[in-house]
């Protein structure tokens, strides 16, 4: 099957018998037992639950693993990973992290003796001189988040295998229609669901899949045990958003395409970050691994004023943290998403006063360059 028919069809498994065209939402906490020592199946839904199940099963179709894992929240699927190493271990990160994993790390995996290096991922070299006797996993974003910048997934998973580590990829920016990391060599793939996946604004979600049968039977010990299991309700919303990704993501990434052309030619932005330039650093990369550029723009204004302007006088354009959805959002990276980092670290990596990011949606391109020229112009 294709992939846009696996987004609808990639569960087989029936759960009723009304024919109802959408999966129902089993709104129940536990279920009854037939008979002593047996089970429908479903016990308690925190281990699982129908309406979950479904949905778990289309992801692990679209990201090719051996089992998929519906979390409460992305944060939540990437602690859960974090579980996995003990006391002693050492994991090399991106250092152009998603903020909430670089707090995840710096102020509870540190606590609970995990050592952490941060390198950009895509110099090999570097991230290879790093690994010591200790070292487990390697942890990547690609494309980075705000940075925008590409790892060759196949060479660091043969990095990753000369020294037995595991590699984790945050698929989250790109999804498994432009990615597929597994197939690339990864261990174990990284969503939240929030973004693209749920592709709406309206939900949390985050995922983990594995192609490891040991690695999965860990991490669903961790999930059942520590509990930050999607709800039924959500896991619903999550089924219906994934029926439509292949066709979002592409008009996403037709109007980022657009409005990145076109932001290369304005006077008052200074750079452009977006994978689809031919002018990017990771295009190369990019197009040899994934399928799609996908529908993230960094970029940068020349000063700090013009931000200001920009984030306080867009209104189709909403200035809001998160990324992924139908709607388009700016967020201001220094504030938001990457508060938390310490300043010297931040400004180093190029998230300054200046640095901006667009989530674009599906509104119409031409309404959304209307509305930058507008708000570029300090109007
Ligand atoms: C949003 C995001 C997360 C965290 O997911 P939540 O659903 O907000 O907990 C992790 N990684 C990346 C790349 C993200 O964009």
């Amino acid at each position: 099957m294709d992939f846009s028919t696996l987004c609808i069809h990639g569960n087989i498994e029936k759960y009723d018998n009304t024919g109802a065209v959408s999966v129902p939402i089993f709104q129940s906490a536990t279920f009854a037992h037939p008979g002593v020592g047996e089970s429908t199946g479903f016990d308690y839904t925190r281990q699982q639950n129908p309406t979950r199940e479904h949905l778990e099963n289309v992801i692990k179709k679209l990201e090719g693993g051996v089992d998929a894992i519906a979390f409460a929240t992305g944060m939540a699927a990437i602690s859960a990973v974090m579980e996995l190493f003990s006391p002693g271990d050492h994991i090399i990160a991106s250092d152009d992290l998603y903020g909430g994993s670089h707090r995840l790390f710096h102020h509870i995996s540190m606590k609970n003796g995990i050592g952490f290096d941060l390198v950009n991922t895509s110099e090999l070299s570097l991230l290879e001189g790093l690994i010591r006797p200790n070292t487990k996993a390697l942890f990547v974003e690609t494309p980075t988040n705000p940075m925008m910048q590409v790892t060759d997934i196949a060479a660091v998973a043969e990095i990753a295998k000369k020294h037995q580590l595991l590699l984790i990829v945050d698929n989250t920016f790109l999804t498994p229609y432009y990615q597929q990391p597994l197939k690339l060599g990864a261990d174990i793939v990284i969503h939240s669901g929030t973004k693209y996946l749920g592709g709406h604004n309206d939900t949390l979600a985050g995922f983990t899949v594995v192609n490891d049968e040991e690695i999965a039977e860990r991490l669903r010990f961790i999930y059942k045990t520590t509990g930050a299991c999607l709800s039924p309700f959500d896991s619903w919303l999550l089924i219906r958003g994934i029926k439509t990704l292949p066709i979002r993501m592409d008009k996403q990434q037709e109007n980022a395409e657009k409005i990145a052309n076109w932001l290369c030619e304005q006077e008052k932005i200074t750079a452009v970050h977006y994978v689809g330039l031919p002018t990017h650093e990771g295009y190369e990369i990019s197009k040899r691994q994934a399928t799609g550029s996908g529908g993230m723009i960094s970029f940068e204004v020349d000063s700090e004023e013009t931000a200001k302007h920009i984030l306080e006088g867009v209104s189709i354009i909403q200035y809001a943290e998160s990324l992924g959805g139908v709607e388009t959002l700016i967020t201001y990276p220094m504030l938001q998403t990457h508060g938390d980092i310490p300043e010297e670290e931040r400004e180093a990596k190029g998230i300054n006063n200046r640095l901006l990011r667009l989530s674009v949606g599906i509104e119409s391109a031409q309404d959304l360059i209307a509305e930058l020229a507008r708000v570029i112009k300090g109007e």
